[in-house]
Parts: C-alpha cells; sequence; structure tokens
C-alpha cells in the first residue's frame, strides 16, 4: 500500500516547506525537488496526522515537502535545556521555548522581534501534539473547528459530505482498525523475508503485490515538465532514506541521531508484531544502514538541492530504452511497465548519478540490505495505520523525537489525515459556508497593488539592464493571481470511500485510495494540465508561489487575526498578509524562481551580467547567514539553504514599504509591529533544531530582524544609530531587491 497523498499538489510541485515537521512555508521537510517546486511560505508547517513514514513509503509521490511533516505530534517543554545563549549571534534565539523569560528582555532598538513579543513568547504554551507555538496556528485552529462542523454535521448532504465523514469515522473506528489488525500485511512481510536471491527480489519489486503493500527502491511519480509546464510527465526521483538527508550518512547530526532512534524503536515495535526476534531486527537496521550509506554516497543532499544549479541539473529527460539502457540490474524498467508509468511520451530522471549508483548497488552481495530496505520501509510504515495498539507507539516515538510532551486528540489526528487526502471536498463545503466574493475581490487587489509595487521597484535598482528589466515586468504583469478560493474543480468522482455501515475498513479505503490515486495519475499521462484548477489546498496555512505556472496563491487557509482580517488597519494589513503577497511575488525572480519564464517554463530571461550581479548579491546574504548561529553549540547555519526565502521575505517588505510611501501619515511602527507579530514563534529545541537542518526559511526572529534591518524607514521609525543591534550600516546591507 502506497499510502499516498494525494495532494496533486505537492505532487506536482513540491512544496517547500520545513521537514522534519517543522516548518515554514509549507509543512515539514525539505525535499526539495528542485526548482520546480512551489514554494511555500508563510512558515508554518504545521504537524499533521501523516507520519514521516507515509509519506516516504508514497512510491508514486514526487515528493512534497510541505507534506512530509514527519512527526505529527509534538508539543514539548524545554526545561531541562538550560541554553548557553552567550554564543548566539546576531541575537538570542528566542524562538526556543523557555528562553525567553522576564528578566530577558531587549531593548527594541537591539532586538525588535523578542521586544515586540516579549510577553507572548513568555507565555506561549504548545498546543497538544504540537512541537511548536505561533499566532498563525489560530489560522490552521479557525479551519479545524469548522472542518471538525462538517465531519459531525449529519445535515451535510452530497458527495464531499459523505466521502470526508465515511472516511474521518473509519479512521476513528478503533474497535474496527483492531479487528483488522496486523494481518493483512502478514503475507507481504513472510514474502519478503523468504527472498533468498535477486531475482526473487526482482519480481515482487515489479509485482502488484508490492505496489499495493511494499515499497520499492526508486520513487516513480506524476509531475509537471519543466521546459512545457503545461504537459504533464513521469518525474523519476532518489527514494527516501530512513535518515532523511543523505548528508546524515557522511556526518549524524543531533536530529540525526533522534530520527534513528525513533527508526529503532519502529522497526523494534513493527518488525517484532510481523514475528521477527529481537537479534533479527538488530540485523535489519544495521543492514539497512550499510546499504543507505551506500546509497547515500550517489543521492544529493538536502543542501545540495537547495543549489540554485540544481533546478536545471535535476531536468534529464529520458525515454524506456535509455533506462533499461542506464539499469539494466535493478529493474526500474520492468517496475513502470507493470505499474502503468511507462506509457508516458515524458519521463525526467531527476539524478542520473543516483541511479548508476543504485544499479550497481543491486547485486546478490548486497541482497540483505536490499531486503532490509524494504521490510523496514514497507512494514515500518504501516505504524500509524493499522491498530490502536501501533498508533499508541507510533505517537510516543514521534512525540519523543520532537520534543513533544502532549498528545494531540484523535479527532485532530483523523481530521488532519482526511483534509491530507479530500482537501477539495473540505474546499468546496469551506467555500460556501465561510468565504465570499468580496474576500476575494479584496485580497486579489492587493495583489494586484503588489504586482504593481514590484513594476515600480524594478524600475528603481541600478543593476538591472533594460533588457532583463523588461523580461522581468513581462513575467509580473503575467503572474496568475489565486486569492481565497477558485472559480473551477476537480472532477473528483473517481475517489470513494466505503462507510463503515456498508462494510467498509479503514485499511480498505486506504486501499481503495491508493487505487484511485494510481488510475487517476496514470489518466492524466500525456494530456495537458488545466491551469484553471488550482493545485493547492486552500486551506492549508501557508501562501504559495508556483514557478510551474507563475502564479501566487494566497489562500484562506492563513488567514487569522495575526495575518488578515477585514477590518484591520491598512498598516496591520500590509504589515502581515500583505508582506506575505510580496514574499510571493518575490519567489519569481529568486535564484530558483528567475529561472522560469512568465510561462511557467524552463528558460533563462536573464542577461548573463544580470544573473552574474544578482548572484552576487545574494551571496552576500549567503555569507551573512553563514555567521548566524542559532544553537548554543555554536553550529552556524547554511545561508545556502535559506537564502530564496530570505530574499523573499525582505522583496516583500520592499513592495509593502513602497506602496506605503504614497500614503500620508502612514503609521510605520505599527506595520513593524505587525510584521514582527505575525512571525511570533517558540517551539521545542528539538524542533527548531530540525528546522535548520531542513527548512528553507530562516528561523521566525532572523526573519523578522534580520528583514526589517534592511529598511531606512525601519530605521528612522525608531532612530537607530551605529551600535545598535538592529542597525546595518547601508553598506553591509543585504537585501537583494
Ligand atoms: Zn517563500
Amino acid at each position: 500500500m502506497t499510502r499516498l497523498n494525494k495532494k496533486f499538489l505537492s505532487v506536482i510541485m513540491s512544496i517547500s516547506l520545513i521537514s522534519a515537521t517543522v516548518t515554514g512555508c509549507g509543512k515539514a521537510n525539505t525535499e526539495t525537488a528542485g526548482g520546480g517546486d512551489v514554494q511555500s511560505d508563510a512558515a508554518l508547517e504545521l504537524p499533521t496526522a501523516e507520519t514521516k513514514d507515509e509519506a516516504e513509503a508514497a512510491s508514486l509521490e514526487v515528493t512534497s515537502e510541505a507534506e512530509e511533516n514527519t512527526q505529527e505530534s509534538e508539543t514539548g517543554d524545554t526545561s531541562g535545556h538550560p541554553m548557553d545563549s552567550s554564543v548566539m549571534t546576531p541575537w538570542i534565539n528566542s524562538t526556543i521555548i523557555g528562553m525567553v523569560t522576564e528578566d530577558v528582555n531587549a531593548d527594541l532598538k537591539d532586538d525588535f522581534y523578542l521586544n515586540v513579543n516579549h510577553d507572548w513568547l513568555m507565555n506561549a504554551k504548545l498546543r497538544p501534539g504540537y512541537p511548536t507555538e505561533l499566532p498563525l496556528l489560530d489560522a490552521a485552529d479557525i479551519v479545524k473547528d469548522r472542518c471538525l462542523d462538517m465531519l459531525t454535521d449529519t445535515s451535510l448532504t452530497g458527495e464531499d459530505a459523505e466521502k470526508i465523514q465515511n472516511y474521518y469515522e473509519l479512521w476513528l473506528d478503533w474497535e474496527g482498525r483492531n479487528e483488522t489488525g496486523i494481518d493483512p500485511i502478514l503475507p507481504y512481510a513472510q514474502k519478503v523475508r523468504n527472498i533468498s536471491s535477486l531475482d526473487e527480489m526482482s519480481k515482487l519489486l515489479v509485482s502488484e503485490e508490492n505496489f499495493t503493500w511494499g515499497v520499492s527502491l526508486a520513487r516513480v511519480g506524476l509531475s509537471l515538465n519543466r521546459e512545457n509546464s503545461t504537459l504533464y510527465e513521469v518525474q523519476i526521483s532518489p527514494t527516501e532514506l530512513s535518515l532523511q538527508d543523505s548528508a546524515e550518512y557522511k556526518e549524524l547530526t543531533e536530529n540525526g541521531k533522534r530520527t534513528q532512534k525513533a527508526n529503532k524503536e519502529t522497526a523494534y515495535y513493527m518488525l517484532g508484531r510481523v514475528g521477527l526476534s529481537e537479534t533479527e531486527i538488530d540485523k535489519v537496521l544495521q543492514d539497512m544502514y550499510d546499504f543507505e550509506a551506500k546509497l547515500a554516497e550517489y543521492e544529493k543532499s538536502v543542501l545540495e538541492k537547495s543549489d540554485p544549479a540544481y533546478v536545471t541539473a535535476s531536468v534529464n529527460p529520458v525515454t524506456m530504452k535509455d533506462i533499461k539502457t542506464l539499469s539494466p540490474n535493478y529493474p526500474l524498467a520492468e517496475y513502470m511497465e507493470n505499474y502503468g508509468w511507462s506509457k508516458s511520451k515524458l519521463i525526467n530522471l531527476g539524478e542520473p548519478e543516483w541511479l548508476t549508483g543504485l544499479n550497481e548497488l543491486y547485486t546478490e552481495e548486497n541482497l540483505e540490505g536490499i531486503k532490509a530496505y524494504i521490510l523496514f520501509h514497507s512494514i515500518g510504515a504501516y505504524i500509524s495505520i493499522i491498530d490502536e495498539e501501533a498508533y499508541r507507539e507510533y505517537q510516543r516515538i514521534s512525540n519523543e523525537a520532537s520534543g513533544t510532551t502532549e498528545n494531540m486528540p484523535d479527532t485532530e489526528l483523523a481530521y488532519s489525515d482526511t483534509r491530507g487526502r479530500f482537501s477539495n471536498c473540505f474546499g468546496r463545503i469551506y467555500k460556501e459556508k465561510y468565504l465570499t466574493e468580496e474576500m476575494k475581490q479584496e485580497i486579489t487587489k492587493l495583489c494586484q497593488d503588489a504586482i504593481d509595487a514590484y513594476d515600480e521597484m524594478f524600475d528603481s535598482v541600478d543593476w538591472l539592464s533594460e533588457e532583463t528589466r523588461k523580461e522581468a515586468k513581462n513575467k509580473l504583469h503575467k503572474m496568475k493571481i489565486n486569492a481565497v478560493y477558485p472559480d473551477k474543480w476537480e472532477d473528483e468522482s473517481i475517489y470513494v470511500v466505503k462507510s463503515k455501515e456498508e462494510g467498509g475498513t479503514f485499511l480498505q479505503a486506504l486501499l481503495d485510495y491508493d487505487a484511485a490515486l494510481r488510475k487517476d495519475y496514470l489518466s492524466r499521462l500525456n494530456t495537458t494540465i488545466d491551469r484553471d484548477i488550482w493545485l493547492v489546498d486552500m486551506l492549508e496555512t501557508n501562501a504559495f508561489y508556483n514557478p510551474l505556472d507563475n502564479s501566487i496563491n494566497i489562500i484562506p487557509g492563513f488567514f487569522c487575526d495575526a495575518s488578515y482580517r477585514s477590518d484591520m488597519s491598512l498598516e496591520e494589513k500590509y504589515g502581515a498578509l500583505g508582506s506575505v503577497i510580496g514574499h510571493e511575488i518575490s519567489h519569481a525572480f529568486d535564484t530558483s524562481g528567475a529561472q522560469f519564464d512568465a510561462e511557467g517554463n524552463l528558460n533563462n530571461w536573464w542577461t548573463d551580467e544580470d544573473y552574474a550581479a544578482f548572484k552576487e548579491r545574494a551571496n552576500k546574504l549567503v555569507a551573512y547567514y553563514d555567521k548566524v548561529v542559532a544553537f548554543d553549540d555554536g553550529t552556524a547555519y547554511k545561508g545556502q539553504l535559506v537564502q530564496t526565502e530570505a530574499i523573499a521575505d525582505m522583496a516583500g517588505l520592499k513592495c509593502m514599504l513602497m506602496m506605503a510611501s504614497k500614503i500620508d501619515g502612514f503609521d510605520y511602527d505599527k506595520f513593524f509591529r505587525a510584521n514582527a507579530y505575525m512571525w511570533a514563534r517558540v517551539g521545542t529545541v528539538e524542533y527548531m533544531e530540525a528546522a535548520v537542518l531542513s527548512d528553507n526559511h530562516p528561523l521566525h526572529y532572523l526573519r523578522a530582524n534580520v528583514t526589517m534591518a534592511q529598511f531606512d524607514e525601519f530605521v528612522d521609525c525608531y532612530d537607530l544609530k551605529e551600535g545598535d543591534g538592529m542597525y546595518m550600516a547601508p553598506e553591509d546591507r543585504i537585501a537583494v531587491w
């Protein structure tokens, strides 16, 4: 069972979010699928009921950063983590929960974020099941409460309500789930264990049985063609590693150690359930890590994938014939033929070196490692799917890994999983009940105003040639504004959930879902995408830029007191939602997005000179972040990872400041405070460390402080002088735009 998640968005674009539970512009986990990813941003990656294993196991999925919210739930307390803040630079990491106490405060001129949010940071409590807390979570709560109503409102009728209510009921049906238990997966587990030759392994990997119950060593999924992004294509990419990032196999981080521990406990529990002894499980784990370590040599790391050059490097069109030539040992071609992928005229191989490596490693000699990989990744993922005992164990393990101390309520987990699969069903009902045409018009106008401000911004920068400026403006004015709700929806009648009353079970619902998803994906091969249908889950607490159709997506899941209310003052609207809109627009022109043209196709429209000037400015920002230290172990940031998001934050604020400059009596203090408050956040150390390794957004105290320090309006508003912590001399500033 592939346990797929049907967020097409993610399938197609791979959102950018944070990983491991965290997240920033999306949800957790950064699996940057290269340039085509949707950039999400708002910065939130909220925990969901989905497990990392689910996402990992999804062999169809092209990866979404957004989705792999690894650990789901968590909350945590940090007592017991006395931090040495003296090594943190340039400000203390006030997003670590417990760091801010009554006596820890800063002058507004020295640490604006800490000063503005002091009381909030000091008093914030983690919600049950969450490793992080932020005012923006109120947006997720608003959506959650409304969706929980939909899930239990028996007066709702129609296909959408029926599907989500049926699925939700089956998820919560512990009695039924316990009755199903682990039995259905035992034959598959036994089959893997019995394999004694590579030939048998190959036969299993290309079989329907494996498509239903297992994972394979390559991920094949649906995506959009980078050179003509109206066309679907099949994307082949490396499979997940249990430590999530290939860099972990060279140098294990603290986060990697936590993941390894969680993997071990998952294996002890689940492989024990299918009959392995402790000694056998130890051997599986060892064999798997040994094999993954060899495979990791050929896979790009999270950091490498954040290199703007990865966008083009990961575009490698291949034919089925090429695949047979490149991978004569590993049966990728046969897998694709049997599954149905091979009928696609367009196939892309993300990392050719990886396939070469996999093919070389696919030998009789490595058979035990390969078996261990399949066993762990397939069976381990069922921990959150089978019965209640397994689920509680899964909760315990993931809570520990993320520093969370309290379980998320089952109803919330069930809701989260339901929405993950049927987001459009919720979206359609939500639109009818809670959204208005006025709201859509207001947000559309704010987006249009921001686009117009960018036009002026491009005129004001002196390092762009006329030629590039013209192209930039062309892309800007062709940008599609997806605000609040779509006018056209996907036909999803293929997805059916048999209710408990009709004899449905949770496991069967998942199997049916996966089967429908496969049919759905295969039916799209060799066709074009309908761009009027949105790819995002509009109820997600986030905002996105999609380079593949040059659209900004400003969705209602992001709206709450801290981000947008129709009765907010103009200054607050600009400082909060407005700056996020400006941020999204910037992704069209950042080091990754700039490689796509106005139509969403990979196509360089920069002159070499201008792109070099742009890169030089971006490098200054990278160098700045390389010196930032957010934890008391002195480990520095990796500037490359956060460059596009940091650039976007600054451009977003600048765009709003340009709009502000035209308004008499604009209250800048109100504006900057609204921005700093929107980014208020605390979380466990575990969560924050995972974020720094895999989220492409800077931690929130940096998002606020570093961004504001770039602007004269900020300096003037608070009368900053050299020596103030928030003062950055004009020659030291790092804003690209
Ligand atoms: Zn972003």
